[in-house]
């Protein structure tokens, strides 16, 4: 049984920070579910596949987008993100990116299109995985679940900074909207909604430094 750490949570909780730091502790591969969300919304846009909500209602766009998760060509190396040959890395941390990724993430078609790519990133020595379904679809016999979390306000200031630090322009207010919108799309949809798993420890990082919360979680694995 090769192990696997599952990370979910809202967006902006800090998931992405936690599980490339306890993966490293461990020596385990790091999965980022969220970034091959990114990915397709980018595939679609470069193919010319619309990705607004009212288009998605569509079958036949929702089964091309399905098409297109289940053989994308992306990869993931040394820290940077390729899709078909090109360094997408930087593209898809963008907030549109992020917008888009939500709105595809919400097509049934999609999301299992990406299952066995998601699945195949379990090799040993382990795995820490992070997204929204970790726990709850794509590796339900996970010995360990994560569901952090940390206030709207935190994220919001996080989600800034980050942004800030790439040279990108952000305004609080409107990443605040930003995420509330995305988590309520989260929550709301009937594909795989955003919820812990029902054997997920919680985890409110809203005070804690990194290492607090890298400490928490290898205190729960190794017991
Ligand atoms: O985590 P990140 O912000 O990169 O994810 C982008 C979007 O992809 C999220 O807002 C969410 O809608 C979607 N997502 C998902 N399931 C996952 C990971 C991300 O639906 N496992």
């Amino acid at each position: 049984d090769i192990p696997v750490i599952c990370i979910d949570g809202p967006t902006a909780s800090g998931k992405g920070t936690l599980a490339a730091a306890v993966a490293q502790r461990l020596g385990y591969h790091v999965l980022d579910s969220g970034a091959l969300y990114r990915v397709v919304g980018l595939a679609a846009e470069r193919a010319g596949l619309p990705t607004d909500e009212a288009a998605l209602a569509a079958p036949a766009l929702a089964q091309r987008l399905g098409a297109l998760a289940e053989r994308l060509p992306v990869r993931f190396a040394d820290g940077r993100i390729w899709l078909a040959g090109d360094d997408v890395t930087d593209a898809v941390r963008s907030e549109a990116a992020g917008m888009a990724a939500s709105r595809v993430s919400a097509v049934p078609a999609v999301r299992a299109g990406l299952l066995a790519l998601q699945r195949g990133f379990r090799r040993l020595p382990g795995l820490v995985a992070d997204g929204r379904d970790m726990g709850t679809v794509v590796f339900p016999d996970a010995p360990l679940k994560v569901f952090l979390t940390a206030s709207a306000a935190t994220r919001a200031r996080r989600r800034y900074e980050q942004l800030i630090s790439r040279g990108e322009t952000a305004s609080i207010d409107g990443l605040l909207a930003d995420l509330e919108a995305r988590d309520a799309r989260d929550r709301s949809r009937a594909a795989a909604p955003l919820k812990p798993a029902e054997d997920a420890l919680a985890l409110d990082n809203s005070e804690q430094t990194i290492e607090q919360s890298v400490d928490t979680v290898l205190t729960w694995w190794q017991r």
